[in-house]
């Protein structure tokens, strides 16, 4: 449904184009849940743009459903985002004056259809909100005004989701809240969700893909195969640890020129 081919994404700057994404090829299929994650700065954020149409990249092709938006003149490309993909920004931009339902439809606004109101309720169900639909956003919590914009993000009925940093700033027991809704949208709405993040851990047990973005490479597949010493050190270049620790997972690069296990036990003072 979702085809990523071969795309790089360069910007250019004083000292010459910085290169974040580099061939960077994948696909998803209607119901895949999938995370794009990596260190701050890798282009996570760029990759969701492009994958958006909201940013051409500087090669490459994206196709939804088999139709590359970047070839669509501009109307056309306005109207293939409105209709076929949900994009949920770090800011939720929920209107304060308008009641959580009444956000929930406002993308239904341009043109409204019958039914609307009733698949706008029963989103806020899914998203088990169903009982603050008359609240207004500064009565809910982070969590909860995040949920709603996932709602309004879905009441257009996108094929493509994307979500870019849903769980920053939210606590653990709401980041997992979302993530669960997230995965249980995809399969019930049929669309594939795509949401970047920096901590891999609330993601790792839901999603069924990794998107691993780490100096301009990708490494793709499930969080078993992707969450490797020797995958990861593959694409940071350098040797990174993959450590297990009560159930949680850090990826921990080495100091340069040192191997990790030399640098914890100098750490620990272990003496050799
Ligand atoms: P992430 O979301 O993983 O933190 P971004 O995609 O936002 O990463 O950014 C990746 C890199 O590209 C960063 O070094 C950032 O400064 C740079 N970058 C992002 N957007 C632009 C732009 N429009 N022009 C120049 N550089 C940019
Ligand atoms: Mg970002």
């Amino acid at each position: 449904m979702l085809a990523v081919n071969r795309i790089s994404k360069s910007y250019p700057t004083p000292r010459g184009p910085l290169t974040v994404l580099s061939e960077v090829s994948f696909s998803l299929a209607p119901g895949d849940a999938a995370a794009i994650m990596g260190p701050s700065g890798s282009g996570k954020s760029s990759l969701l743009y492009i994958l958006g149409g909201l940013e051409p990249p500087s090669s490459g092709t994206v196709t939804l459903d088999g139709r590359n938006p970047f070839e669509l003149d501009p109307d056309a490309l306005a109207a293939f985002r409105n209709r076929s993909i949900g994009f949920v920004f770090q800011d939720h931009c929920l209107l304060p004056q308008c009641t959580v339902l009444e956000n929930v439809l406002v993308p239904t606004l341009v043109a409204p259809a019958r039914g609307d109101a009733d698949r706008a309720r029963a989103l806020l169900d899914r998203v088990g909100l169903s009982d603050r639909s008359d609240h207004r956003p500064a009565e809910l919590s982070g969590g909860e005004r995040q949920r709603v914009a996932l709602a309004r993000s879905l009441a257009p009925r996108p094929r493509l989701l994307l979500l870019d940093e849903p769980l920053a700033n939210l606590d653990i027991s709401s980041e997992q809240g979302i993530v669960s809704v997230l995965a249980r949208l995809a399969r019930a709405e049929g669309i594939a969700v795509l949401l970047s993040a920096h901590d891999m851990n609330p993601l790792m047990p839901v999603m069924d893909r990794i998107v691993y973005v780490a100096a301009g490479r990708v490494a793709v597949g499930t969080a078993d195969e992707v969450v490797q010493p020797e995958v990861l050190s593959g694409l940071y270049g350098q040797h990174v640890d993959v450590i297990r620790v009560h159930g949680r997972v850090l990826v921990v690069a080495a100091p340069e020129g040192i191997d990790a296990a030399e640098a914890a036990a100098e750490d620990l003072g272990v003496i050799r």
